[in-house]
């Protein structure tokens, strides 16, 4: 009994909602939601301080000419000064970032810092309402109903801590009419009463419709994060962890190992048995290689058949080829599924860093470098990274030479592939794409040159062009049409692209919000910092910004909240893949939803098939791009394809 009405206390004390009959929570959760109110909390705090202090000082004017006036000098001082200490110390630890978990501890300090507040303005009333001339006393009314008021509202989210506040000043309140014999102050009573329950019901709704909003956010995020068959983590988490990895060994050189995982003849077992026994074998493989790694490791499932594990803090390569060995050694005893006998295998490519690289580009290219020579080498194959698996390094170089003078030689040109915007069945918009016409070597894919010009700084050059390019076509399209740019790292270091964006948009006569900026995830990771200043500019300036490829790059959903984004892309291989394999559906939902939840727009890249199409339609999707509606078109093709009624006939719903 007794421990239970611990608990009890210790929840109440600690925010938790479920005391008030609110939603409940695991701890986890339950420290998530800590972390939001209390944001929201120290948030308002600077101004809720400032009015505190000023509202003391009211009151010590207002009681200057009542006997009290030295008490109440004394108590004005203290509780300005000290409602000043705490908002200049809730501003600073405002600047710091928001945490993700919030202590019980952290929470229980809020309530008792609530009530202390509260119990210094109930002292009012019962102080210095008594001996007060008539207008003192109409201030001091005034003051703690604002107080009531202000105090609900400022911790809306946190019940407990809106009581703790309030009580105190209803106690006061009740002391001082009480002791008084008007027949008035009954009235006032009545309406006191009235005044707190509607208040306290008020913070009850906002606060469960706050928390249960929270928790959706936060499922769909751990949806996002793990694989739905497996249970593992998927290839969102592993990018979490290996942009944590990396970090690590940027601040404190802590060397890591990826191991890639390929299942061979995993086609083989779907094809012959079927989906399910295909599932049935990946969850079984999924709990092998779970049982190979050290404890606070997790193999992550990151495609079809494709798993990987990140090593941290690896003291020699031994112990990842260890690992590798167990992995292989794992599939020896064959898989009993649906009563039969499965024979398996893996083979695993072994990257170390830094030796093999140090960014997620580089790791991730050569650990698959280093699996396609072990998948080649036979079944049960690990291969370490070795720089001749770099083949393509001798012919970068000859393009290299032949990029420079693309532009001047006139061989650079963009094609543009429409939006379709699924509610209102119109082109909203186009993206520029850029093509090289290489005299000898024919159509070069921006995927084989792109890479080519971040490398040699090229890059800002091409990029000016194409900016200039796509605003010039841009200005002969109907002003409801937007142009999408795409943007590589490297074009954010230097601080020319705002003005080059500014004159264009200025030299084209375009209103900024019709030019929106596509960035992938892994821009956000390389050296952000500069970059954001820049964003931050553009974006005040209205232009619009993208998250291009989501789900491919090597970052965090954290991300999503760095920036202002208008729209997500989901990366085509999820819309590829949605509608055959159930995790890429089940990611594709909870981007939506999540999207839908922080207010921004979805795009859905490489829609191929009408049935892709009707499913986006069916699960809220705002914008589609694909081959389906159309490949990207040369510049005079625009706006014959704004105009075909047939395009919008055949995607009405
Ligand atoms: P992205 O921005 O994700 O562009 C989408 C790519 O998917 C384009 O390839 C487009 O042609 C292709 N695509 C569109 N619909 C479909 C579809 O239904 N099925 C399939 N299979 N593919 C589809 P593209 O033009 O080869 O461009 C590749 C990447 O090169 C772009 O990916 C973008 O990241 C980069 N890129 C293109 N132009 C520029 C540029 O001007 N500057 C920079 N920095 N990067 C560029
Ligand atoms: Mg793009
Ligand atoms: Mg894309």
């Amino acid at each position: 009994m007794r421990t239970r009405l611990t608990s009890f206390f210790a929840r109440l004390l600690a925010g938790d909602l479920s005391v008030f009959g609110g939603p409940a929570t695991d701890d986890t959760m339950a420290g998530h939601i800590r972390a939001e109110q209390m944001a929201l909390v120290l948030g308002y705090s600077v101004g809720i301080m400032l009015a505190n202090a000023c509202n003391a000082i009211v009151l010590a004017i207002a009681l200057w000419h009542s006997p009290d006036r030295e008490l109440a000098l004394i108590w004005a001082i203290v509780v300005a000064s000290a409602a000043i200490a705490f908002g200049l110390q809730s501003h600073t630890a405002r600047r710091i970032t928001k945490p993700q978990f919030v202590s019980r501890h952290a929470m229980h300090r809020l309530v008792r810092n609530a009530f202390v507040l509260g119990a210094a303005w109930g002292i009012v009333p019962v102080a210095f309402f008594a001996d007060a001339a008539s207008g003192g006393q109409l201030v001091i009314t005034c003051l703690c109903s604002g107080m009531l008021a202000g105090g609900a509202l400022a911790f809306a989210t946190i019940p407990v801590a809106a009581i703790a506040f309030t009580a105190p000043i209803f106690v006061g309140i009740a002391i001082c009419l009480s002791r008084d014999g008007d027949p008035a102050y009954v009235l006032v009573a009545i309406l006191v009463v009235v005044y707190g329950t509607v208040l306290l019901r008020a913070v009850f709704v906002y606060s469960f419709s706050f928390a249960r909003r929270v928790i959706r956010q936060v499922e769909a995020e751990r949806t996002v994060r793990q694989d739905p068959l497996t249970l593992l983590p998927n290839r969102f988490a592993f990018n979490e962890t290996l942009d944590a990895a990396l970090k690590r060994l940027a601040l404190s050189g802590e060397a890591f190992a990826v191991l890639l995982l390929d299942l061979d003849r995993f086609k083989e077992v779907n094809d012959k048995f079927g989906h399910p026994a295909g599932d049935e074998f990946l969850v079984q493989v999924a709990s092998r290689l779970q049982r190979c790694t050290r404890a606070a490791e997790h193999v992550a499932r990151i495609g079809g058949d494709e798993f990987a594990l990140v090593m941290a803090n690896l003291a020699r390569p031994d112990d990842a080829l260890e690992i590798a060995e167990r992995f292989v050694a794992s599939f020896t005893a064959p898989f009993e599924i649906e009563g039969r006998q499965i024979i398996g295998a893996t083979s695993v490519g072994i990257v170390l860093a830094p030796r093999d690289g140090s960014t997620q580009l580089d790791i991730m290219k050569n650990a698959d470098a280093a699996l396609y020579r072990a998948k080649k080498a036979g079944p049960g194959t690990v291969c370490f990274f070795e720089a001749s698996d770099d083949r393509m390094s001798r012919d970068r170089k000859a393009l290299q030479a032949d990029l420079e003078g693309a532009i001047a030689r006139d061989e650079l040109f963009l094609v543009f592939q429409p939006f379709l915007d699924l509610a209102a069945n119109r082109i909203t918009g186009f993206e520029a794409l850029l093509r090289w016409q290489h005299p000898q070597r024919g159509l070069v894919p921006p995927s084989e040159f792109i890479a080519v010009a971040e490398e040699t700084g090229l890059i800002h050059e091409i990029g000016e062009w194409v900016i200039g390019r796509a605003c010039a076509a841009l200005a002969g399209w109907p002003e409801d049409v937007r142009v999408a740019v795409n943007f590589s790292a490297a074009q954010f270091h230097n601080t020319t692209i705002l003005q080059t964006i500014v004159q264009a948009l200025a030299d084209a006569n375009i209103a900024p919000h019709r030019f929106e900026i596509e960035i992938t995830e892994s821009m956000l990771l390389s050296k952000y910092g500069a970059a954001g200043a820049i964003l931050t500019a553009l974006l005040e300036l209205g232009v619009t910004l993208a998250l291009d490829d989501f789900g491919t790059g090597f970052s965090s959903l954290t991300y999503l909240r760095k920036l202002p984004f208008s729209r997500i892309k989901i990366d085509q291989s999820f819309i590829r893949d949605m509608l055959v394999q159930p995790d890429c559906a089940a990611i594709v939902k909870s981007v939506i939803s999540l999207a839908r939840d922080l207010d921004i727009d979805v795009v859905a890249e490489g829609v191929e098939t009408a049935d892709q199409l009707d499913y986006l339609r069916q699960i809220g999707c705002d914008e589609v791009q694909g081959y389906l509606i159309s490949r990207p078109v040369p510049a005079d093709a625009v706006l014959k394809l704004l105009d075909m009624k047939k395009l919008r006939a055949i995607f009405a719903a």
